[in-house]
């Protein structure tokens, strides 16, 4: 099960370490040595506790980049490509497999029966369930990936009226019975708006014998929905059985980490956090909130210009690991140069790292530029 990559400065990575655990084998180490080594593991609670080799690394905003490329519907954002273009959801987890995503998220958000009616098809729901964790899994298996659940909020919990909880409960748990059949390693409920929603993922991942990774949405200044101070939600989910608690979507770097670091504090459990690769700040706390020059509301397909550069996620990426963050990924906007880039940050040398930037061999910034180049420089510059 050997095999190699060749990667700049000579280096030679040995992906054996991807397949030597996962089939029982024992892979000959040759040449570099990645600081990854050991690392492997079965499960999601194991490499949260193996502390020596940094965050577990998340990808995830399969939707927003796959209805950029012609594949999802904005609007109700459903992810059809699963059954319809089965290879264009194959091909984006193998970019952020090669960016060093430790896991592979099944795209099962919004492929629920509520989310599904609006499109007209129903029927297709424990096909499309069941596909995208084959999915997920098939390229998971190409490295040394996990492979997650998802389910996400509903859009059909009202605390106020209890007979929701158990629509909720129906839907996650025909969604988690597909995918846990199907075989997942662990799950990630994300984007609560609610603590109650969360809680009822979280009792039905825990009746099935997953560790579960419950994020909230943080779209309000600081509590949930239903009124509970993210840190607090945070502690009662993982007071109820979640493994891993924390923040994904809506909020950038910038606004989402304070948060965070309310929440490290609140918990002794693994936390994870997923921001949004985009600018927001004080005036625009959520990726929602965003309005271009002329006033318009840039969410959620206008909000290009607000993109960070892989620069500012590498920033991020280090600054999570700093504030004791055990799970640090990126959430809708994403592309594989930003995980490429977190990566790099958290010290690690990824299959794409070969072909990570080499500006001294640009012709224009290399410091040997030919003088017929170096007379063009000063109108680059201008
Ligand atoms: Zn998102």
């Amino acid at each position: 099960m050997l095999a190699q990559l060749t990667l700049q400065q000579g280096t030679v990575y040995d992906i054996g370490r991807f397949t030597s655990a996962r089939f029982g084998g024992v892979a000959e180490r040759v040449g570099f040595v990645s600081e990854l080594e050991g690392r492997v593991s079965s499960s999601i609670v194991d490499r949260l506790a193996d502390q020596g080799s940094g965050p577990v690394l998340g990808a995830e905003g399969y939707v927003f980049e796959l209805e950029r490329r012609g594949y999802i519907k904005a609007g109700p954002f459903v992810p059809e490509v699963v059954l319809d273009y089965p290879d264009a959801v194959r091909e984006l987890h193998r970019e952020f497999l090669r960016a060093g995503a430790d896991v592979m998220v099944a795209l099962t958000y919004y492929a629920h029966r509520e989310k599904l009616r609006d499109v007209g098809r129903e029927g297709d729901l424990e096909a499309m369930n069941r596909q995208a964790v084959r999915l997920a899994r098939e390229v998971a298996s190409e490295g040394d990936a996990l492979v997650a659940g998802n389910v996400c909020n509903t859009w059909a919990y009202d605390p106020d009226d209890p007979a929701t909880g158990q629509t909720v409960r129906a839907m996650y748990t025909e969604q988690l019975g597909w995918a846990a059949e199907e075989g997942v390693d662990f799950v990630i409920s994300e984007t609560n708006d609610y603590l109650g929603e969360a809680l009822i993922a979280v009792e039905v991942i825990r009746d099935l014998g997953l560790p579960a990774m419950v994020t909230l949405a943080p779209t309000q200044p600081d509590q949930t929905r239903d009124g509970y101070g993210y840190a607090e939600a945070c502690r009662i989910l993982a007071a109820e059985g979640a493994q891993v608690v924390g923040l994904n979507c809506d909020r950038g770097p910038l606004t989402m980490l304070p948060l965070v670091a309310d929440i490290r504090q609140a918990v002794d459990c693994a936390v994870a956090v997923q921001p949004v690769p985009y600018r927001t700040d004080a005036a625009a706390p959520t990726m929602e909130t965003l309005r271009s020059a002329d006033g318009d509301r840039a969410f959620p397909i206008a909000l290009d210009s607000f993109t960070c550069t892989r620069f500012e996620m590498a920033q991020f990426a280090a600054q999570a690991r700093e504030l004791g963050v055990d799970y640090v990924g990126i959430c809708c906007g994403a592309g594989p140069h930003h995980v490429r880039a977190m990566a790099e940050a958290l010290g690690r040398e990824v299959p794409a790292s070969k072909y990570s930037p080499s500006m001294d061999l640009h012709p224009m910034f290399r410091a040997d530029v030919a003088a017929k180049d170096a007379a063009f420089l000063h109108s680059w510059s201008a």
